[in-house]
């Protein structure tokens, strides 16, 4: 699994800095979070294929979040495509695509599930699939915006093949069994589970997604765990008390959040102020750091690696 920096800037694109938008790819399913203006230059840039998206996450419908997507759409509207797009978030988002799609006169030739989520205020599941599960969870912010989290469901253990030798479990088709999670019965008529042969389940992986909010309490139980955190970092600490009567949060208070959820692996900082240049974003990334030390400053186009904790690699991820 890797997540692709489609943007880092907030409220306006600049010539060198996308707006924000995380793109993450999990055995060749593509998951987008939020579609500024021209993200698909930088969908363009990374080569990754718009067209195998099969869901678009959106946090809240400011233009710097969804201008992209009638772009995004009209160009969809010329591949061939059977599966449908779900495009899910906070109410509006319907209202914006339909009318978007009404006054463009978009011909979109494959089904698009448009899931307002009716509650955003409430922490909820609103996306499952076989392998993971996706989250929103409330932002504090001028406008209704939610934070998201996607997360792997867990693996079965290990099998364990000393175990199985242990109780004169005889290798072979009965091994296979187990290690697919059946119970079986031996010729001496014992029943063997596949736990008394298994390691413990193993974790999945877990990817958290939060902008544009003030600091609020709650987000921190929410993104726990995370193997890789997107967090906004929109300001320095002198400027916090616009930050706050923006809504948004200083890189300070970002990576205080990120201390107080616990367990998070690695948080990377998005969504900065066009005021701050590429070289003043170094002042972001210390203040964070202050609390948070595995924080990283987000680059436009950069790719991150999310491995599992112990190291393991799977066929499809393994590059
Ligand atoms: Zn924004
Ligand atoms: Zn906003």
């Amino acid at each position: 699994m890797e997540s692709f920096i489609i943007g880092t800037g907030g409220m306006m694109p600049l010539p060198n800095r996308n707006l924000t938008s995380m793109l993450l790819r999990r055995e060749g399913e593509l998951f987008l979070f939020d579609c500024g203006e021209a993200t698909q230059i930088s969908l363009r840039q990374l080569s990754l294929k718009w067209k195998k998206i099969s869901v678009i996450l959106i946090s809240h419908t400011h233009a710097d979040h969804v201008t992209g997507l009638p772009g995004i759409l009209m160009l969809s509207s010329q591949v061939e495509r059977s599966e449908s797009l779900v495009i899910i978030g906070p109410p509006k988002i319907k209202e914006y695509i339909e009318t978007s799609r009404r006054v463009l006169d978009m011909h979109i030739n494959y089904p698009i599930e448009i899931r307002e989520i009716a509650k955003p205020h409430i922490p909820q599941e609103i996306y499952r699939k076989e392998g993971y599960r996706i989250r929103s969870f409330p932002m504090r912010h001028s406008k209704i915006c939610v934070g998201y989290s996607f997360e792997e469901d867990a693996r079965p253990g290990v099998f364990l093949p000393e175990k199985a030798e242990d109780i004169k479990v005889p290798k072979g088709p009965l091994w296979g069994k187990l290690q697919r999670g059946e119970k079986v019965r031996l010729e001496d008529g014992r029943i063997i589970k596949p736990e008394q042969v298994m390691g413990p389940p193993r974790e999945g992986r877990k990817v958290s997604y939060v902008t544009d909010t003030a600091w609020r309490h709650s987000i921190s139980s929410e993104i726990s765990g995370s193997d890789l955190l997107i967090c906004e970092a929109m300001f320095c600490e002198e400027l916090a008390d616009a930050a706050f009567e923006k809504r948004h949060l200083t890189a300070r208070q970002a990576g205080q959040l990120a201390a107080q959820a616990g367990n998070i692996r690695r948080m990377g900082l998005i969504h900065y102020s066009p005021r701050y240049t590429d070289h003043e974003l170094k002042m972001l990334q210390k203040e964070c750091r202050d609390f948070f030390p595995n924080a990283f400053l987000c680059r436009d186009r950069m790719v991150i690696q999310i491995p599992y904790r112990n190291g393991e690699k799977t066929g499809k991820d393994a590059n």
